[in-house]
């Protein structure tokens, strides 16, 4: 079983790393040349074109940007679906809408390519480690195919039911995320309203009934005030706009929405979801 990966970013690169780890043959291509040295030297073998990597592969896994990214790897005129992919499976872990991934589902079964959607919540640290959750849809006999790939990513993989299914639970467990985030920044900017300090109000939330291991991951980032992106706001604010055009329409969905769309506008978008503080006022 050949594995190709497309996608070498913030998570494609610790997740095919876990492949390589766990003994599987794998092949990278990256749209952008150069980015595939740290998995080279795991043995991976890049080839120069998605035509190669296609040819060579068995299995297709997918970690891009956002519905525009999947669309031109999968439908784009010298993409995917244009290549001969019959009998191959293809595994689609980018957060994308429910509708893509059905749209890209429909296009795949002409070509002969059985397909899944499964994104995946957890950011580069759970990647890593290969302890991330994994939301899948597509039919039931890909999934057990795939199973055994998606062990070495993740601590737990769900079966949800059809293409889209596993798109719509991750569109829903990021609408929490994007919350929570918020949740925490306007928490702490109250508290320094009121004399309190961060170090000390992070300290009473980890102790808390709402402390998160996220919000413990990102203290050092809040105390630093330096954000390099685990998991990039620009991404946050796609998640919920995909939420919002999939219907959600919510008091705090509405909420989340507007203020990561307007912390993309004040240019934060490259920095980590957790920059929503310094958006909101804190420093
Ligand atoms: P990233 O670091 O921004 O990497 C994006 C990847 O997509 C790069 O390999 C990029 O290639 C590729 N790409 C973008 N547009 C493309 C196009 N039109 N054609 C071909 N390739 C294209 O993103 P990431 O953080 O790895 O996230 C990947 C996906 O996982 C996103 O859907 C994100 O929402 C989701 N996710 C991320 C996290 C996280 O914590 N980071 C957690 C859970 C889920 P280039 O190098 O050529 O730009």
């Amino acid at each position: 079983m050949i594995i190709g990966w497309i996608g070498l970013g913030n998570m494609g690169i610790p997740m095919a790393s876990n492949l390589l780890a766990a003994g599987y043959d794998v092949r990278v291509w990256n749209r952008t040349p150069g980015k595939a040295a740290p998995l080279v030297a795991l043995g991976a073998k890049e080839t120069a074109t998605l035509s190669e990597l296609v040819a060579q592969s068995d299995v297709l896994f997918t970690m891009v940007s956002d519905d525009d990214a999947v669309k031109a790897i999968y439908s784009g005129s010298d993409g995917l679906l244009s290549l001969p992919v019959q009998d191959k499976l293809a595994v689609d872990m980018s957060t994308i809408s429910p509708d893509t991934s059905r749209f890209i589902a429909e296009q795949a079964k002409q070509a002969g390519l059985r397909f899944l959607d499964a994104p995946v919540s957890g950011s580069v640290g759970p990647a890593k480690e290969g302890k991330l959750v994994i939301m899948v849809g597509g039919e039931l006999a890909d999934y057990e195919i795939a199973k055994p790939m998606l062990d070495k990513l993740g601590k737990a993989a769900f079966y949800l039911g059809p293409n889209g299914a596993g798109t719509s639970a991750k569109l829903a467990i990021n609408l929490l995320l994007g919350i929570t985030v918020q949740g925490v920044s306007e928490t702490l900017l109250f508290a320094r309203s009121l004399g309190i300090g961060t170090e000390q109000m992070l300290d009473i939330i980890s102790e808390s009934a709402v402390g998160t291991p996220l919000i413990r991951g990102k203290a050092a980032s809040i105390l630093a005030d330096d954000y390099p992106a685990a998991f990039a706001l620009k991404h946050m604010a796609k998640d919920l706009r995909l939420a919002n055009e999939a219907g959600v329409s919510t008091p705090l969905a509405e909420s989340v929405n507007a203020t990561y769309r307007h912390a993309l506008e004040e240019g934060l978008g490259e920095l980590d979801l957790m920059a929503l503080l310094r958006h909101l006022g804190g420093k």
